[in-house]
């Protein structure tokens, strides 16, 4: 594993306000944008399960910023990287 920091962006549950950071790697902000649209059905991290897409269901802030790596949404990020 790499010591570099992770690029992430956030998002805000439009439904419970609940912050979610996804690690976008070396996505464009595009790309980004197509991977959260075409994922349908999630679970937030407010409890709750949403069957919308999650480009809709969040408001996003689409400018990547550094972060430490943890191990919270490396599921998400395999999914993102398929
Ligand atoms: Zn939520």
């Amino acid at each position: 594993m790499s010591e570099e920091k992770e690029r992430r962006i956030k998002g805000t549950c439009k439904i419970c306000g609940a912050e979610l950071q996804v690690n976008i790697g070396d996505l464009t902000v595009e790309e980004v944008k197509e991977k959260l649209a075409a994922r349908r059905g999630y679970e937030c991290p407010g409890f709750h399960v949403e069957l919308g897409a999650m480009l809709e269901g969040y408001d996003w802030d689409f400018t990547p910023f550094e972060a430490e790596p943890v191990m919270t949404d490396e599921q998400w990020v395999e999914k993102l990287r398929k």
